[in-house]
Formats: C-alpha cells, structure tokens, sequence
C-alpha cells in the first residue's frame, strides 16, 4: 500500500523525522484557516498518490492565508496523471538552502535492501538517474546489520552531502531506517531531504509504501487505507479473503495455487496474441482449499468485471480433489444463477480428475467448456474473450 504524503509524513514525524508543521485541509475555507494558524506563508500540496505533483501545478507557495486559499482553489481537483486532488496538505513555508535525495527501498534483483542517495534532489530526481548515475549513489544494507550512524554518515559521504551537514544528515538517515524497519516498509523515499539557511535537515516530502504482507503485524496500518480510492473490484475481493489482484485484460482466471494462477496469467497473455491480443483479466488464488462458496465468491467478483469477457477456471487438484472442485463450480453456478453469463473454460487436472470431469460432463452447464490441458484452455478462452470483446 502506497501512503499519501500527509500519511509518509505522519509516520517520519512518530519516527523522529524531522518534518514540517501541517495539516490536511478539503475545501479552501479549511486551507486559509490552516494558513493562518501556521503563521501565514504556507505551501499548498496536492494529495494524490503519483510524482510530480510539483511540475503539474500540484505545490503551491503562498505568503499569506488569502493566496493560500487561491492556491487550494486551484489545486482541489485537478488532475494529475489521471489522480484528481480531492485533499492537500498544508505545511508551513520552508526556505530551502539545497535539496538532497534520499530513500530505502527493498532490492528485489539483489534479494536486499538499498539506500538510495544524491547531493542533487528535488523534482529532476528520474533524470538524474538516467543521465549521470554516478551522482546518484546506491548503497546495499544488509538487513541483519542495518544502519547506525557510522553506516548513514558512510552513505550520505558517499552521496557527496556537505561536510557541514553531514553528521546532521546521518542523524536523520538513521531515523529513516528506523521507519523503513519498523513499519515494515519496502519504500521509504524523501524528495527534496532539505538543508534549510539554518542548516536544519528537513524531509519536506515523503513517500512511504507499506508491505501489506506484514499487516498483520501492524493493526494500526487498516486505518491508512483509503476505502474511496480502492478499485472497487479488489475491494469486495478483499472483503471475502480472496487473493485477487485486478488486471487490464479481458480473461478472467482463477486457479488454486499462486504458482499455478502466475503461468495461467502467462499461457493466457501468449495465447491471447493469436486472438486479438487479450490478456489475463486479473490475479486470483482460491488456493487449496477451494469450496463451492470460496468459488462463488471468486467467480461473483470476476464476473462483476465489465471488461471480462471469458472466465479460465484453472484447477489442480492436489489435497481438494478435482471432484470437490468440479462440485463447487457447478454449485457455484446455481448460487450465481443468471448473474453467471460469460462463458467459462474449465481446466481440471490432478488427484481424481476422472470423477471431476464427469461431474462437469454430467452438470452439462451453458456457459461450461471443459478442455484437457492448460494450452488449449488457455487459447478457447482467448478465443471466447476475443469473440465477446
Ligand atoms: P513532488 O513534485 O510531487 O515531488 O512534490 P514535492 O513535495 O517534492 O514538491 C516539489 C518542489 O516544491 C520541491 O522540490 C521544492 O522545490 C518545492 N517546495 C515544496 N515545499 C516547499 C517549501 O516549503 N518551500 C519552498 N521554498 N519550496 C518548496
Ligand atoms: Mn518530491
């Protein structure tokens, strides 16, 4: 889960972080009266979950509470990269002596974490990545070992922050893995980290990305969620334990297995290119245990998909027999009723394959097609979303 900056910025501040003062404010009342509170001049922030805000209009300095509700006048809802701004956040004005760039993030590729540093931050940040690498340092961290002091002054030197500001800079860092580890994070990005004329290191913006994985651990994360933002698809899946991950194609899957659902979503994405190029619909995992109810649930929210045209029911059975899920489908179809009314392609394989497909055979469903291997699945259903779309 993605934060807002508000939200990054609540969490840097719990950790120790230096942030600036600032509230969240919805309408532009609410913005001249923040401004007013925070001493006058303030700067107006765009509240959406996308990167250059600054650039799109989405910042805005003003130097006192009537400029600042102008600002939010024009910043409450527009668009940015297709994220319409319904809230901003105001926080008093900082004077800004440089801008530095700083941020943890999980190495997928190196199976670790990295910090991420540049004397030269601020909006040109992608850029400078591409154009001079060598400015922008990247540091392993072994996650055993973590970051103390000593390790952040090492990172923020080789980053090539001032000598001045460097030991102050390390203090800072430290926090930031402090919030990395603690949250249970896989991103924690500032942009601009600033120096101000005071020679004070602020985070003046934050983004911070929550491993939902470890939720478990932190109860207090659920409230962080923006329910009105969610897609609507993966929120009901949500709502019913489903693993289900919404995607742009037109096929939806379900299959029993993580492993398994991940090549459904390659085979169908293949097969697709000889019908039309369609793609996998979405994600979903009904794993082991899949009941008629679990597969209700699963088949109601992939149908409740309007860009869905054809629906792959890829099962391998292992401790559920093919059987149990044969009688699931077919019950899950009388559940669903008339709301059942794309086509479905039924792949079974695995422990008592014989009596499952019997049970299809014998249901004799509409809407069933029922092919032996994954392949030729794979393809009647690109076919059926192709002849649907
Ligand atoms: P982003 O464009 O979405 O990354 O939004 P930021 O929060 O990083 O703001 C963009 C830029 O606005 C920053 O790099 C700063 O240059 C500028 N900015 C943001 N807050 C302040 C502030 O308090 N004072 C000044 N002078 N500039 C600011
Ligand atoms: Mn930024």
């Amino acid at each position: 889960m993605d934060l807002y900056e508000y939200q990054a910025r609540d969490v840097f501040a719990s950790h120790g972080v230096p942030v600036l003062a600032g509230t969240v404010a919805d309408t532009p009342e609410e913005v001249r009266a923040a401004a007013e509170s925070l001493g006058g001049r303030v700067v107006v922030k765009a509240q959406v979950k996308t990167g250059g805000r600054g650039k799109a209009g989405g910042v805005k300095l003003a130097q006192d509470p009537v400029q600042a509700r102008e600002r939010a006048e024009a910043i409450l809802g527009l668009d940015i990269k297709g994220h319409v701004t319904r809230r901003v956040l105001v926080t008093e004005a900082s004077d800004i002596a440089e801008e530095y760039y700083f941020s943890f993030l999980l190495d997928r590729a190196n199976r670790t974490f990295l910090a991420m540093a540049s004397a030269e931050g601020g909006v040109e940040i992608e850029q400078l990545a591409v154009e001079r690498p060598e400015a922008l340092a990247r540091v392993p961290v072994d996650p055993l070992v973590g970051v103390d002091e000593a390790a952040a002054v090492e990172i923020v030197t080789r980053a090539g922050f001032p000598e001045a500001i460097r030991q102050r800079a390390a203090e800072v860092v430290v926090r930031l893995w402090e919030t990395f580890v603690a949250e249970d994070a896989t991103l924690v990005e500032v942009n601009p980290l600033v120096r101000d004329p005071q020679d004070r290191i602020v985070a003046l913006d934050g983004k911070v990305t929550l491993d939902d994985n470890a939720g478990f651990r932190h109860p207090g994360h659920a409230q962080l969620v923006d329910v009105q933002a969610e897609d609507p698809l993966e929120a009901k899946a949500k709502a019913k334990d489903l693993n289900y991950v919404k995607l742009d194609g037109q096929v939806g899957i379900i299959g029993n297995g993580a492993g398994l659902v991940m090549s459904t979503l390659d085979v169908v994405a293949y097969a697709g290119q000889r019908h039309g190029g369609v793609r996998p619909a979405n994600f979903l995992d009904i794993g082991g245990g899949a009941s008629a109810e679990v597969m209700a649930a699963g088949l109601d929210v992939i149908l409740g998909d309007p860009a869905v045209k054809s629906v792959f029911v890829n099962v391998f059975g292992g401790i559920t027999a093919c059987d149990a899920v044969a009688t699931g489908i077919v019950e899950a179809l009388r559940i669903l009723g008339d709301e059942a009314a794309k086509p479905l392609v039924v792949r079974l394989d695995g422990n008592n394959v014989e009596q499952g497909r019997a049970i299809l055979a014998e249901a004799n469903h509409p809407l069933v097609t029922l092919v032996d291997t994954m392949d030729n699945a794979a393809d009647k259903a690109a076919e059926l979303a192709a002849a649907g779309a």
